[in-house]
């Protein structure tokens, strides 16, 4: 039997006295399985667990963690279609996409151990003219056990983002996923348990509603690591703050995608449809407005058009997307249509909801200040503004509260690099969309209310540590400045040593 098909069974047994629920399949509404809502006291003990375990993991050293890692990512990666099923069946996304996003995780993984040692182990800095007798060494040192709250719409590749880095960082997890994905953070923490049995308790799963989010907020993790919108993510630093607990945050996005006028605009039009409606369009780094010059606009529209007819959401092997996985989204995608209409935009395709399926909906001549072009949609959506150049479309792209990702698309390199650089986001990508999130060597992370600290590359790699810095003295120096016993002259000899070194700047 898969690990997969063994899901309810090992769930209902770990649930003894507790409550449980059901996570569903979204297109269908069949039970996927049934899972403990595990309590403070159930939360408390499973990352009580997990301290020894951290500090277990940690002394293993980078070598011996290396090896454990590339064990799970193989166990991984020989199952591949096996948790897509259950992803297509969980989340609702194609089988396809579900394959994509498991091989991005695998990627990062892989990444997260090889460049583990070489960005977080002991090295020696220079110790300057005034320590110049010490030796100065500086080490990213394991936090301990790290709570990762993670969102349903990536379930794999989303929490894998924080999982990895912290666990090649040396510390121990213990992972709450979306209650509407719970059977997927399940698999993914038996895989560990299957791949690495020496080391189980490394990586541990609390499954339940926001109240067990909370709940490991405060059972005494060392950092927590969150996914999910801005209103939930205020709620956890809220409770974070009560024990000094330190948070990583990646929230929502609004993200724009700039089309100037000598873009290939065949080429930015595909990146548009699949930015916007892939995955129905729950994509935290999902393209959702676009500004396009005058002199592309209608080309534009009508490409982005032609493309988003061949579309169909579904639950079939030849569908483009699949349903809302959860049904209260579907609420907010209505409003913003609804909200974007009344203002005076127009749907030039799609605008409808057959229950939890969304058509792919492309608006045009939605006002700035409609919740179409304000708020995250999260759902198949594109609005399309006419901007008079680049120069304005990056401006109406930087007022936003948020600043996740991005888009550019430009003919010309260095004008491109330009507008990147100045679009107010933690990622662009120049003539795609979304490549930056497989790159694992590029930070990820945002500006503004879609959060700050950063998983992936060597920046993702430092969040799950603290920096410990040591000096050992070589030699003694006959005038020792830290002491009570430095000559009464020393402070001023200082001075003019400053002096001569430093003064002639102005
Ligand atoms: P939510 O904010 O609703 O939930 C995120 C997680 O927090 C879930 O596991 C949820 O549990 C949990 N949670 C809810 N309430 C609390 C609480 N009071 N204390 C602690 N934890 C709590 O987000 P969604 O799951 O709906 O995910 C969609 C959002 O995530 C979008 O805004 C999207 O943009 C963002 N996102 C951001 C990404 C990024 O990297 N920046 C990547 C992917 C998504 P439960 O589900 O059980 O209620």
């Amino acid at each position: 039997m898969s690990l997969s098909e063994q899901v309810p069974e090992v769930s209902a047994a770990s649930a003894g006295s507790l409550a449980t629920f059901e996570s569903t399949d979204p297109a269908t509404g069949a039970v996927v399985a049934v899972f403990p809502v595990h309590d403070a006291d159930a939360v408390r003990e499973t990352v009580t667990r997990a301290h020894p375990a951290a500090a277990s993991w940690a002394a293993l050293g980078f070598a011996e963690r290396r090896l454990r890692l590339a064990a799970y990512r193989g166990h991984l990666a020989r199952r591949v279609h096996e948790l897509a099923d259950l992803v297509h069946r969980e989340n609702g996304k194609p089988h396809a996409d579900a394959v994509l996003e498991i091989t991005l995780a695998i990627d990062h993984l892989a990444w997260a151990a090889g460049h583990a040692e070489k960005t977080l182990g002991p090295r020696r800095v220079r110790a300057g003219a005034l320590a110049a007798n010490h030796a100065a060494y500086l080490e990213y040192q394991p936090l301990g056990v790290v709570g990762v709250i993670g969102p349903w719409n990536y379930p794999v590749f989303t929490p894998m983002g924080s999982i990895a880095y912290a666990l090649a960082a040396g510390n121990a997890v213990v992972f709450k996923p979306s209650e509407f994905t719970p059977a997927i953070g399940d698999w993914l923490v038996a895989a560990w348990r299957a791949a690495v049995p020496d080391v189980a308790d490394v990586l541990q799963l609390v499954t339940g509603s926001g109240e067990t989010g909370a709940a490991l907020c405060r059972a005494g993790v060392d950092k927590l690591a969150f996914t999910g919108s801005a209103a939930t993510g205020r709620k956890v630093m809220a409770v974070c703050a009560e024990t000094l607990t330190p948070v990583l945050m990646e929230c929502g996005g609004k993200d724009a995608m700039i089309v100037d006028d000598d873009a290939d605009v065949s080429a930015a039009a595909g990146a548009a449809v699949w930015g916007a409606m892939s995955n129905a369009g729950q994509t935290c780094i999902g393209i959702e407005r676009v500004y396009a010059t005058s002199a592309v606009h209608d080309r534009f529209v009508a490409e982005v058009t032609r493309r988003t007819a061949a579309l169909r959401p579904g639950s079939d092997d030849g569908a483009s997307y699949g349903p809302m996985t959860m049904a209260s989204q579907t609420d907010v995608v209505r409003r913003h249509l609804d909200d974007a209409t009344a203002a005076g935009g127009r749907a030039v395709t799609g605008g409808t909801v057959d229950g939890g399926f969304i058509a792919p909906t492309v608006l045009l001549g939605v006002p700035e200040s409609s919740a179409a072009v304000r708020e995250e949609t999260f759902g198949p959506t594109l609005t399309i503004t006419e901007v008079p150049d680049a120069e304005e479309g990056l401006r109406r792209a930087n007022d936003s509260s948020m600043g996740l990702g991005g888009s550019v698309f430009s003919g010309s390199a260095d004008r491109a690099m330009d507008l990147a650089r100045r679009m107010r986001s933690g990622m662009t990508s120049i003539n795609s969309v979304l490549t930056f999130v497989s790159v694992p060597a590029l930070p990820f992370g945002g500006v503004g209310e879609s959060g700050f600290g950063r998983i992936h590359g060597e920046d993702g790699l430092r969040e799950f540590t603290r920096a410990k810095a040591i000096t050992r003295q070589r030699v003694g120096l006959p005038v020792d400045l830290m002491s009570f016993s430095r000559p009464a002259g020393a402070a001023d000899a200082l001075a003019r040593v400053m002096r001569l070194v430093h003064g002639r700047h102005r």
